[in-house]
């Protein structure tokens, strides 16, 4: 991606109180992760490829940390939704994105609510990991790829008995097992140390 279109998305996120901060490589993401960690801290975290693929969940492992991990392999349906409530007070929630529009906004998609909830409100401190791949236009573009190119994605994945696990395409289905529950679309904050937006150069996720 340019620097021009960086530059471009930077003062849009500025705009609606949001910092975006840029990095290189995975291993300046790593760096600056570990140093906002502080020992004992509770960290939550999204469902997210992005940040699996970045090694963010195993550094959250390997760190000082209260890590609510919900990846265990033993954990039970009880314990994970507990999780997904003491999301809300972790003092800091990572996540990734489905899109993010040089017009400055964030669009998340979620099935069950437990990502997107605790990105708007709670955790005291949120990053949200972004690679160059979510980056697009504006809205319709934003919806456009999360429909026809996150989703089925993730549906299939997840193993859904969906329409777009078929036609690769988003089919507006009405299935209990649609993922496309909630979208939200983020275009400012009051706090604007909470939010931060960290860029990684690169195709991760999708
Ligand atoms: S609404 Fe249904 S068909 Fe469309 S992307 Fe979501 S799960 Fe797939």
């Amino acid at each position: 991606m340019s620097a021009e279109k960086i530059e471009q998305l930077k003062k849009s996120l500025k705009k609606n109180r949001i910092e975006l901060m840029c990095f290189c490589s995975t291993g300046q993401l790593a760096d600056f992760i570990s140093d906002v960690l502080k020992p004992g801290g509770t960290v939550g975290v999204g469902d997210s490829k992005t940040l699996e693929q970045l090694g963010v969940y195993s550094l959250l492992r390997n760190s000082d940390i209260r890590f609510l991990d919900k990846y265990k392999t033993d954990i039970t349906k009880d314990e994970k939704e507990k999780l997904y409530r003491d999301n809300f007070f972790a003092d800091i929630f990572f996540s990734g994105v489905n899109a993010l529009s040089l017009e400055g906004k964030i669009f998340n998609l979620d099935g069950n609510g437990s990502r997107v909830a605790p990105i708007i409100f709670g955790p005291k401190r949120v990053f949200l990991v972004c690679s160059t791949n979510k980056i697009v236009e504006n809205d319709v573009a934003a919806i456009e790829r999360i429909k026809n190119i996150a989703a089925p994605i993730d549906a299939r994945r997840l193993n859904k008995k969906t329409p777009c696990v078929k036609t690769g395409r988003c089919m507006d289905c009405k299935s209990s097992e649609k993922i496309c529950n909630y979208y939200t679309v983020i275009q400012g904050q009051f706090d604007a140390q909470r939010i931060k937006v960290l860029l990684v150069e690169g195709n991760y996720g999708f």
